[in-house]
């Protein structure tokens, strides 16, 4: 006989274990499947964790939580080839008893989630892969087969926490695979440091740590950038672009990584560390117009694979165990009223997210996507390449009378851009970030 339960959640990231977790603790019967050999055993991040989004599903989880360093300090960086133009946030005030973000390590934090979901008493299946959903006559998903033996299991309805690549989904029509304009495909290394000396190159102490974020030229006129975050004793270090402006490009994600680490604000801050992890994923950019239909009947999407990923804020965890939580709460709230599993009953999963964060802030940035991508040689190469010389001439000290230096400075961002292409773009950007 077939196995029946009350649902099915493909899939054990950041979105899946938040609705596995949350279903279990409520009591439904939960069937997780993951085709990693084990949680976050495929998962790539950069990455920072966003406390709030974690405390509202596992409220104590600072007590065991494999979490590596609180930030403190936000440096944002527009590069050129040679000079950094910096912006740094750095605040006693995020030494708080429950600091709001912290890095971490997918590998071992997935497995602690994945522990808790165990202990919640969902059933938690490694190495098994969905290959398909399966539909009754009516066109209700009522399953998945896996490619276990005999892998066959029915429930009332399938959580797809799949991922960006979400190809069970894509498969079974229930929306188009990710388009190359999307979808960002991002490489990050793990550079390993004594603890002392990330704390000294990075001016922090015990659990404090500092992200630095950087776009400009290193992406070569593509949309993307790159990052360094501080974990106790590694550095994360990374880069990411648009798939289709590297198809357009010709460049490589490795080419680009070694350009950004030997770059020279980035090489001092590697020197002499110890390489040991190389990985490249994909990351959904394609903001609020190309989020996907989140529900049917018998299944919703949560996470990468309904693209709910801030590209602008850099948040795509917080996104995934929001609407992980609120997918399990719509079908907690159908289960106890014992009403069926249809997609009118499972929108209240799709309304929950566009009255929080989730979709105000991607609808925020809805021209977002579109105006970078279709700018990058302005926004990545042109004022990056303009602000550092700006900055150069500013600061040296060679006699140049000021006023002669400020009409240097303006007439090489007219020069460049013209007065229409500085204000066009002034206005467009001002417009898209409302
Ligand atoms: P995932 O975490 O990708 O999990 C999907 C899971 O489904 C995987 O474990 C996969 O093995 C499994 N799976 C897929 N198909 C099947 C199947 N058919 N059967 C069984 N299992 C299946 N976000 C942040 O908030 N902060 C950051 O700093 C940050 N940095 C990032 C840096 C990089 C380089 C990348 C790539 C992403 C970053 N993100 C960051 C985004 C963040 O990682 C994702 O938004 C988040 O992981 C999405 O969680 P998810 O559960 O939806 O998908």
């Amino acid at each position: 006989m077939v196995e029946k339960f009350d649902c099915i959640v493909v899939g054990a990231g950041m979105s899946g274990n938040a609705a596995a977790y949350v279903l279990a603790k409520r009591g439904l019967s939960v069937l997780q499947l993951e085709r990693g050999e084990y949680s976050g055993s495929k998962n790539v991040q950069g990455a920072i964790m966003y406390a709030d989004m974690l405390e509202a599903i596992i409220p104590d989880f600072r007590e065991d939580a494999p979490l590596e360093r609180h930030l403190i300090e936000q440096r944002f960086w527009m590069m050129n080839g040679s000079a950094h133009t910096g912006m740094h946030y750095r605040s006693d005030a995020f030494n708080e008893a429950k600091p709001n973000r912290y890095t971490i390590l997918r590998s071992q934090f997935d497995k602690w989630f994945s522990r808790k979901v165990r202990e919640a008493g969902a059933l938690v299946l490694t190495e098994t892969t969905a290959l398909e959903l399966i539909f009754d006559a009516y066109g209700a998903c009522v399953g998945v087969r896996t490619d276990r033996e005999g892998g066959i299991v029915h429930a009332d309805v399938v959580v797809l926490a799949e991922g960006v690549n979400g190809l069970l989904g894509s498969r079974a029509g229930l929306r188009a695979p990710p388009k190359a304009d999307h979808v960002a495909l991002a490489v990050k290394e793990m550079h390993f440091l004594p603890a002392e000396t990330i704390e000294a190159r990075f001016n922090v102490k015990g659990d404090e740590g500092v992200v630095v974020e950087a776009v400009g030229t290193i992406s070569g006129g593509m949309t993307g950038m790159g990052f360094v975050y501080t974990n106790k004793e590694c550095l994360s270090v990374g880069i990411g672009c648009l798939v289709s402006d590297f198809a357009r490009s010709g460049e490589t994600p490795h080419g680009l990584l070694e350009a950004f680490k030997a770059h020279p604000s980035i090489k001092p801050l590697i020197e002499g560390s110890e390489v040991k992890e190389y990985a490249a994923h994909l990351i959904p950019e394609g903001g609020y117009k190309a989020v996907p239909q989140l529900c049917g009947d018998g299944w919703v999407v949560v996470g990468d694979a309904a693209q709910l990923n801030n590209a602008i804020h850099r948040e795509g965890s917080n996104l995934a165990m929001t609407s992980g939580r609120f997918a399990a709460e719509a079908i907690f709230q159908i289960k106890s009223r014992r009403e069926k599993m249809t997609k009118d009953n499972l929108a209240r999963y799709p309304k929950a997210l566009h009255d929080s964060f989730v979709m105000k802030d991607l609808r925020k940035y809805r021209d977002m996507p579109a105006l970078l991508h279709t700018n990058s040689r302005n926004f990545f190469l042109t004022y990056p390449e303009l602000v550092a010389k700006a900055m150069e001439n500013f600061l040296r000290v060679d006699g140049t009378p000021k006023r002669e230096t400020e009409a240097k400075i303006f007439s090489a961002f007219r020069k460049a851009r013209g007065f229409t292409g500085l204000f066009g773009d002034a206005f467009k950007l001002a417009r898209a970030w409302r």
